[in-house]
């Protein structure tokens, strides 16, 4: 039994609005399967592509290479037809008017009437499943002449002023002045219990709209068919009353939604959810959990992914150049191609120092919403381009409005500071060779200090002091005696003393090789931060714990705080600790210490490695990657930012 849209009543769209207000009949039909999911896609501007999305949209592509537009209706008064972007707006004329007995099959008869001559055999048969109604309808139509004949129209596009809703027909099906919308979609139908097929209310809804547009703009029209590609079979709707109640109630919500600006709730342990391609965006059972909103699940199931299966790619060999053949990231040295890597595989370019990357590859890496990192061939980091795809603008809005509030600031800054002193000493207790109780019980001390601070001067203070007793036993976390560099161009000093000693925290420059290391980390963390940022919507150079300045990206920082010893400090240690970085991997230079090429790549694959090893969310108790990890850390900072729950959560690993 299908129900009206709670609070929603159906309103008639003011023709004095902007034609750019009109709703397209997809979004109806994704608000009635989830308003949350309409309040993401197309309130916040977000989306995010799965194997059905990919899928549904290569069904629509070959649907959509029609080029074909419905005869007027008879009167048409009220008609607004505006064909397709890459459409002929000529009218197809009605097959009764053209010459008789020109085809030589079905699918020929299709393609001529739609204009298209390069259907291929597999849209032909697709074509073939949906139309054969119709066909039928017609080779009956040619034996009794005085039958009105069936034309088919694809990628049609009409308007309906008055419900502010604009509807693109997949296949509209013409019979004199009856014309019965046809939409394609993937999947299989709905199956009731006696065998018969049916169709889901967002489906039906869809189906709704295009009618309720084909009668506005004149034409006679009662049902639709739905098409579904992977079983091909038909599935008529009839369009009776109570759906179309449904539908003008529909409308209604989506305009109030986008208007309310509040996110709706997520769904209460939906089926839908698993199948929902923006399930990592939304987090729905991490927010019920947060939230406490009624029905919070016992147990949140772990709906995303642990980890994503594109990776950052890094180019660090100096004079390398950098280009784009067909879908493949091309790198020359010398002008000889020494690697390539699918565009598909990647979510990050990072460039270390004189490396060159093409327009072209820049373009495509832009369009396809990949960043580019910019470092210095040391290490520091300049900085990342990023595409056009500004997501979630209300979210930033409410960013810079709370980052004027001091005590909202300082609520954050307390979180951070404690999740990092707390990670700092689970650091120390799980890597040190003797961990110092002294030392233990300060941290503990100063990480429960930070949660009464009564300003961000005195968190200063406190976080300033738990480093120096963190990094005064950092070294108790060093587990190889590296002796000194046998040479060449390895790392030597005067006092011969190890390669990987370590005294205390210094930079600009660093002036030892673990100094050189964890400058290195930081600075790519940062990067990954401030990509994590950007991603969210969120802007990464307004802080609520670092202030701003120019050039620094604050709220990176602040979200990399907890992660510093849990990402960056526990790189350096195991890269040391298993040698994958070896004193011969540095020289000296002056007073600083630069990491050679072949170091930077060895220090780079350890940062990788643990990116992508899997860690424990203590409060959803499943497994992700540390990347993906800190996207949904700054996701709930969004959703903390939006006022959908009530603290944030700063991760602390147990
Ligand atoms: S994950 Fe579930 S609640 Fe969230 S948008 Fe998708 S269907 Fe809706």
């Amino acid at each position: 039994m299908i129900q009206p849209i709670e609070g929603a009543h159906s309103t008639t769209f003011s023709s004095d609005r902007d034609p750019e207000d009109l709703l397209p009949a997809r979004m109806i039909n994704e608000l009635v399967y989830c308003p949350r999911l309409f309040y993401l896609m197309h309130v916040e501007g977000q989306f995010a592509e799965s194997i059905d999305t990919i899928d549904g949209g290569i069904v629509h592509r070959r649907v959509d290479n029609g080029t074909g537009g419905l005869a007027p209706a008879e009167p048409c008064a009220t008609q607004s037809f505006i064909p397709s972007a890459d459409e002929d707006p000529a009218v197809i004329v009605p097959e009764a008017t053209k010459p008789k007995k020109r085809r030589k099959s079905k699918h020929v008869q299709a393609a001529t009437l739609f204009g298209d001559d390069d259907d291929d055999g597999s849209e032909a048969g697709e074509q073939e499943a949906c139309e054969q109604q119709s066909d039928q309808d017609s080779d009956a139509s040619e034996e009794a002449e005085d039958l009105p004949k069936t034309i088919h129209a694809r990628s049609v596009t009409l308007s309906s002023e008055s419900l502010g809703v604009i509807a693109k027909l997949d296949l509209a099906e013409a019979t004199g002045s009856v014309v019965t919308p046809v939409d394609y979609k993937r999947g299989r139908p709905k199956r009731m219990a006696d065998g018969t097929l049916a169709a889901w209310d967002p489906e039906r809804v869809q189906i709704a709209l295009q009618v309720l547009v084909l009668r506005d703009n004149g034409y006679q029209s009662d049902e639709g068919v739905l098409y579904f590609n992977e079983t091909r079979q038909r599935v008529r709707v009839g369009v009776d009353e109570e759906l179309l109640d449904l539908t003008r109630s529909a409308i209604a919500a989506a305009r109030q939604h986008r208007e309310s600006g509040q996110i709706p709730p997520p769904l209460v342990s939906s089926p839908k959810c698993p199948r929902c391609s923006l399930v990592g965006i939304c987090l729905p059972e991490e927010t019920r959990r947060l939230a406490n909103i009624q029905q919070p699940p016992a147990a949140v199931r772990p709906l995303i992914t642990a980890r994503d299966e594109r990776r950052p790619v890094y180019f660090n060999t100096q004079g390398m150049w950098i280009g784009k053949k067909d879908d493949l990231l091309q790198a020359k040295v010398e002008g000889k191609v020494v690697q390539e890597i699918r565009f598909n595989d990647i979510n990050q370019i990072n460039l270390f120092g004189n490396i060159q990357l093409s327009t072209q590859a820049i373009q495509t890496a832009l369009g396809r919403d990949v960043p580019i990192g910019y470092f210095t061939q040391k290490g520091y980091y300049y900085g990342v381009s990023g595409g056009l795809g500004v997501k979630n603008i209300l979210v930033r809005r409410q960013q810079f409005r709370l980052a004027d509030d001091s005590e909202f600031c300082l609520d954050i800054a307390r979180a951070l500071v404690h999740g990092k002193i707390r990670n700092q000493r689970t650091l120390l207790m799980r890597n040190h060779r003797e961990p110092d109780a002294t030392s233990l019980r300060d941290l503990k001390r100063y990480a429960a200090r930070a949660l009464t601070a009564d300003s961000l001067a005195s968190l200063l203070g406190i976080e300033g002091i738990a480093a120096r007793i963190y990094f005064g036993d950092f070294a108790g976390m060093l587990k190889v005696d590296c002796g000194v560099s046998t040479g060449g161009e390895g790392y030597v000093t005067a006092e011969k003393r190890p390669a990987f000693h370590f005294r205390s925290r210094n930079r600009r420059p660093p002036r030892d090789p673990v100094n050189a290391m964890l400058s290195l980390a930081y600075s790519l963390l940062t990067k990954d931060c401030l990509v994590a940022a950007t991603i969210v919507g969120l802007d990464p150079h307004l802080g609520f714990y670092h202030q701003v300045k120019p050039g620094k990206p604050a709220l990176a920082l602040d979200l990399m705080e907890p992660f510093r010893p849990l990402i960056a400090d526990s790189v350096v240690l195991s890269a040391i600790n298993t040698k994958m970085v070896t004193a011969d991997h540095f020289i000296c230079a002056g007073k600083s210490v630069v990491m050679s090429d072949a170091g930077r790549k060895h220090f780079l694959l350890a940062y990788e490695k643990r990116m992508d090893s899997l860690v424990t969310h203590p409060l959803f108790d499943y497994r992700v990657s540390y990347r993906r990890l800190l996207e949904i850390q700054t996701r709930l900072l969004a959703r903390r930012l939006s006022g959908e729950i009530e603290e944030y959560p700063v991760f602390q690993t147990r």
